[in-house]
C-alpha cells in the first residue's frame, strides 16, 4: 500500500473524519472548526498545535494530526476515568443478572423438568440486557468509531424508510 503524502492539518483542506472515520472534515466558512460530511460532528481546530477538539459531545475528545493519520490525545484523568467507567459497566453487568439467578439458587422451582430452569434463563436475559445497555452508555459516552458510524446509518435508513 502505498503511504499518503504528509501535510499538515490546515482550513483549506479536508481530512478523515477522527470521529466515525467514514466521513471527511472540511472547515465550516468563516471559523476555525471543521465538520464531518458523515456524522456530522463539529470539532474544533487548533492549527499551531495540530489538533482538534469535538465540541458537540459530551466527552471532549481531542485528536492530534500526525500528518497522515489522527491520533488520539488523552487528557492526565483518562486513566482514572476509564478504570471508574469499566467499574461501574462490570457492576451494572454483573449485579443484576447474579442477583436473579442467587434467587434462582436460593428458591428452586418445585418441580424440575428440565436442565435448564426459568430463573437460569431469566438470569441470562438479565445479563444480555444489561450488556446491551452498558454497551450502549459506553459508546454514547466515547463516542467509538464503529458505534457512531453505525447509529449514522441506521437514522439515515430510517430518514430513507419515512421519505
Ligand atoms: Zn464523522
Amino acid at each position: 500500500m502505498a503511504s499518503l503524502p504528509e501535510r499538515s492539518l490546515n482550513l483549506d483542506d479536508s481530512f478523515p473524519c477522527p470521529v466515525c472515520r467514514q466521513g471527511q472534515i472540511e472547515a465550516i466558512v468563516l471559523t476555525e472548526a471543521f465538520s464531518c460530511s458523515f456524522c456530522r460532528h463539529i470539532l474544533a481546530a487548533n492549527l499551531d498545535a495540530q489538533q482538534v477538539k469535538v465540541v458537540d459531545s459530551s466527552q471532549p475528545l481531542l485528536w492530534e494530526w500526525t500528518g497522515q493519520k489522527w491520533q488520539l490525545v488523552r487528557g492526565e484523568d483518562a486513566g482514572e476515568l476509564s478504570l471508574l467507567v469499566l467499574l461501574t459497566a462490570v457492576v451494572l453487568t454483573i449485579i443484576p443478572a447474579s442477583l436473579v439467578w442467587l434467587s434462582g439458587l436460593i428458591f428452586p422451582p418445585l418441580e424440575q423438568t428440565s436442565s435448564l430452569t426459568f430463573s437460569t434463563l431469566w438470569a441470562l436475559v438479565t445479563l444480555f440486557a444489561h450488556l446491551g445497555f452498558v454497551l450502549w452508555l459506553v459508546g454514547e459516552y466515547y463516542q467509538l468509531p464503529f458505534y457512531v458510524a453505525a447509529k449514522v446509518r441506521v437514522l439515515r435508513f430510517q430518514t430513507a424508510r419515512r421519505s
